[in-house]
């Protein structure tokens, strides 16, 4: 497998049929620079800002961020590197921060994310700062985390736009464009996105989070790790409806949870839709063989069909289905 692998490599991610799917891969620390030239992945379509954080002794200061973005970048080259702003509070809260999130009873659904951003906006700040300095003179693509409501989305842009002014008063180089985008992994913002998505030039499906609200089981507790698919009707029907209104609004909409990095779900997600995976490095060449293997118009009608009549084991159809036609 490894040798198929390695022959697709430089080989788009088309379908059959000629459906492109772009497959990149999640990334957050240095080291990660170079994962787009060791997997021949479409660019990084999730950079974990949170994880230098989590890795540093203390508060990573302004300097120490825009030099980590920009070694990413110089190494991603031409390809796009989607910046996601902190996830830190949860179940990822900092040692060194004081009023830190960590001793609330559901961390998962706590004080985390754009929420801790948007009332602590010195880090925020400075970590825009940081990624508009990194990206002088090229595109910057930035997304926000937990978005729940359009008015935080619409709060943390400001906060951007701000700063961008500021850059310019002050004669600061910029980025040639900023791209902005938002995480849908609430699952409320789902029902917002006639408001949200005209303002949005991406949307990114958080299958982790999302999946774990939508299901109401922690996705740290091992003991619910098997109990519900994310093959299941219901998370699959989800998706697909925030794909479809994604689409008529013309907004790209990708995901970039672990559920993209697995072949079959892979395979599912293109056939409701989706046309952008982000995933795990060693999941490149699996998924892409997939995506290769497949007929887009087949999958499709196959998932439209499967999620009208939801079979009780949709695992065990959708991998009957790809043994016979992919
Ligand atoms: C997700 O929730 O699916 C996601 C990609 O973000 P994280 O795993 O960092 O919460
Ligand atoms: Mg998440």
């Amino acid at each position: 497998r490894r040798a198929e692998y390695a022959a697709i490599r430089d080989l788009p991610g088309r379908t059959l049929d000629g459906a492109d799917v772009s497959i990149m891969v999640n990334a957050g620390l240095a080291e990660d620079a170079n994962l787009i030239e060791a997997t021949g992945a479409d660019g990084i379509g999730l950079f974990r800002t949170e994880f230098q954080f989590l890795v540093s002794a203390s508060l990573p200061g302004r300097d120490r961020q825009q030099k980590l973005y920009a070694r990413v970048l110089e190494a991603a080259g031409d390809k796009p590197v989607t910046f996601r702003t902190v996830d830190i509070g949860g179940d990822k809260a900092l040692p060194y921060m004081r009023d830190k999130a960590d001793e609330a009873e559901n961390p998962a659904m706590g004080w985390r994310a754009l929420r801790l951003s948007l009332d602590r906006t010195t880090l925020m700040k400075a970590q825009t700062r940081a990624l508009l300095e990194a990206s002088a003179g090229r595109p910057l693509r930035i997304m926000f985390p937990m978005v729940s409501e359009p008015w935080e989305y619409e709060d943390a842009r400001r906060l951007v736009e701000e700063q961008v002014a500021w850059a310019e008063a002050s004669k600061r180089p910029l980025p040639c464009r900023i791209e902005f985008g938002a995480m849908l992994e609430v699952p409320a913002l789902a029902e917002m996105l006639d408001v949200l998505l005209p303002r949005l030039d991406f949307l990114s499906i958080g299958t982790n989070d999302l999946t774990q609200f939508l299901f109401a089981a922690d996705r740290a507790d091992p003991r619910l790790a098997e109990r519900y698919d994310w093959l299941s009707p219901a998370i699959l029907r989800f998706i697909r409806r925030v794909v479809r209104a994604a689409s008529a609004a013309n907004v790209p909409v990708r995901v970039c949870g672990e559920m993209g990095g697995r072949p079959l779900e892979a395979m599912a997600l293109v056939g409701i839709g989706v046309q952008g995976l982000s995933i795990t490095p060693a999941a490149v060449g699996p998924v892409k063989a997939m995506v290769r293997s497949l007929n887009h118009a087949a999958i499709s009608a196959r998932m439209d069909h499967l999620l009208d009549h939801p079979p009780r084991d949709m695992r065990k159809t959708l991998s009957d289905w790809a043994k016979r036609n992919a």
